[in-house]
């Protein structure tokens, strides 16, 4: 297994132990599994991974790694009917972003329907699985309740030659979709209502995209994944809470057909994010009905999404380390997913000059025609990243923002009379102010002090504000998006008061910024770079990205107000 790229900039935490940790630590001192530690990440390609899914991915593969061990990436793809090979693919994508590698050990549910066959085979030869001809309504009727037992099939009981026949025409497509079932015989009467004769074989006249047109009976999930697992010699299958009810299905089905592989399921708790939802069908929901761009949309909490709005997986593996692993439903505040990201960006990446709003100033006694190149460090806080040159000129921009014609008390930026420091330039003083006539600002006039040649002043003159800015000829048009949360309530799943979460879907998630002014080096920004726009925040390229009009999503603020709530919280 390889281990996340060491180049990247990590920042530091201590990976804390778990109780999963603690099982796999323990097996190992015990030998339950012959020193071996194999896990899995058993996605279904029906729609694109997320956050909640990276969660998942660090712990397989983190605890494989942490213990020599192998983590497989396994495509559960027995459902035929929601499955596509655009899942399968952008899924591989997003786990070998993420940091892992699965190496040779790539593995398909598909691969395995011969075998799972031949086991429900040996089922029925061995009275343990029936063929079913309730109809799906009378089957729901016949499981009983919560509070009330089963009724046994009135099929429960047919001979072992009758199912095997039965079985095999359904193999054989002789029934259409829904007309039998094949279940285990378990107990109708088991207060765990999975139990109840759980149905393991269903008919699907569906096309698989691996398979084709080979089988149309498919197996149930519960079947198919104890014994993917099994086949596989997978020590340790870690899936969510909501499996839990169904560990003694797991644990029946692989004893019942006496496999010699019997791995151990462990449950722990999804991860949940505020403002935010980590559902598969409800992502796709906003994906096919055009409430974002796409799977990749920036705002979209998929790892395509963060990917395109400029998250490291560094931050991803940092946050998934956070937030530890638990046995209890929690929230988590997607300020915390921020503030981490926030700290990566900090390290890596490289100060740059742009625009937003920009307002035009004219610097009077800058000798016209002329320009030069002012000396810029890309990155403070890391002397390996240098420096580079940004042009300057008698017009640049700034931000409208950073000027008031009659400012409040306490505004320190440009302001008539006042003075200034543009970043890595010069001391300029506003002089005067042109307007149109409906009396809107047009250009902003300024002297600037040949003596502040960096942007510092050799008689220690004090100034209290600083601003960026970019020479009008030399800056590059680009279009900026800025981004809010998807969701404007906490926790838009709440469906306990009868409203749909998309009631919640935030109109301000994004704003374009049309006329944004940014440094001429941003030319040959490359995808996936991320930058510090001075004072505006973290920004990357995105893909709708132009020559002619550049394209840049913001990341996230400077602003961190996870910090704040911690610091108030002390
Ligand atoms: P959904 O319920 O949204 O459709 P899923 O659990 O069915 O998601 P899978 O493709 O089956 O999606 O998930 C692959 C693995 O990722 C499973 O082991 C699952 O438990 C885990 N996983 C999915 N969502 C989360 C989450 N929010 N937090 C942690 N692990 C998750
Ligand atoms: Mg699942």
């Amino acid at each position: 297994m390889e281990t996340p790229n060491k180049s990247e900039k990590e920042t530091e935490t201590t990976s804390a132990s778990d109780f999963i940790r603690e099982i796999v630590a323990q097996d190992l001192v015990s030998n339950k599994h012959k020193g071996r530690v194999a896990t899995r990440f058993p996605p279904e390609p029906n729609g694109y991974l997320h956050i909640g899914h990276a969660k998942s991915i660090c712990l397989n593969f983190g605890i494989a790694n942490e213990n020599s061990g192998v983590c497989h990436l396994r495509f559960d793809d027995t459902n035929p009917s929601k499955e596509e090979t655009e899942y399968v693919e952008s899924i591989m994508t997003d786990v070998k972003w993420l940091g892992f590698n699965w190496n040779e050990h790539l593995y398909y549910a598909s691969d395995y329907f011969q075998k799972l066959y031949q086991y429900a085979v040996q089922m029925i030869k061995e009275s343990k699985a029936y063929v079913c001809g309730l109809s799906p309504q009378e089957t729901r009727e016949y499981r009983g309740t919560l509070t009330e037992p089963g009724k046994n099939s009135p099929y429960r009981d047919r001979s072992v030659e009758e199912n095997l026949d039965l079985f095999e025409r359904m193999k054989a497509g002789e029934f259409e979709e829904g007309k039998y079932v094949l279940r285990a015989k378990i107990d109708m009467t088991s207060p765990n209502l999975n139990m109840r004769d759980p149905v393991i074989y269903r008919i699907l006249k569906a096309s698989h995209h691996r398979t084709g047109d080979k089988w149309c009976i498919y197996p149930m999930y519960d079947y198919a994944h104890c014994l993917s697992d099994s086949i596989e010699r997978i020590t340790h299958s870690i899936c969510t809470l909501e499996f839990e009810d169904h560990r003694p299905l797991y644990d029946w089905i692989l004893d019942e057909l006496r496999v010699d592989a019997h791995p151990q399921q462990i449950e722990f708790a999804r991860l949940n994010i505020s403002n935010t939802v980590l559902s598969k069908r409800k992502l796709l929901e906003l994906v096919k009905q055009n409430y974002v761009s796409g799977w990749d949309d920036p705002r979209m909490p998929t790892i395509s999404g963060l990917r395109r709005r400029g998250y490291t997986p560094a931050a991803i593996r940092t946050f998934c380390e956070r937030i530890g692993v638990a046995k209890r439903e929690s929230m988590v505040e997607i300020a915390l997913l921020e503030h981490g990201l926030r700290e990566n960006l900090n390290l890596c990446a490289e100060r740059v000059m742009a625009v937003l709003n920009p307002l035009k100033v004219v610097i009077d006694n800058y000798p016209e025609g002329t320009e030069e190149e002012l000396e810029a460090v890309n990155n403070p806080g890391d002397t390996n990243a240098g420096t580079r040159k940004v042009p300057f000129s008698r017009e640049i921009y700034i931000e409208q923002s950073d000027f008031l014609e009659t400012p409040p008390k306490g505004f320190f930026r440009l302001s008539p009379g006042k003075e200034v420091r543009l970043k890595h330039a010069y001391y300029i003083t506003c002089v005067s102010v042109v307007k149109n006539e409906s009396g809107e600002i047009l250009e902003v006039h300024c002297t600037y002090d040949p003596e502040t040649r960096g942007g510092w002043s050799k008689d220690e003159r004090m100034v209290k504000g600083t601003l960026h800015w970019v020479s009008t000829k030399h800056a590059l048009d680009a279009e900026v998006r800025l981004y809010e949360h998807l969701f404007t309530k906490a926790n838009p799943n709440d469906e306990k008061d009868g409203v749909d979460y998309k009631t919640y879907l935030n109109p301000n998630s994004l704003q374009v910024l049309n006329s944004c002014k940014v440094e001429p080096s941003l030319a040959n920004a490359p995808l996936g770079k991320p930058y510090q726009f001075l004072r505006q925040g973290y920004f990357c390229l995105d893909l709708d990205s132009q020559t002619e009009k550049l394209v840049f999503n913001r990341t996230v603020g400077l602003k961190d107000s996870w910090a704040k709530t911690e610091k108030k919280g002390k």
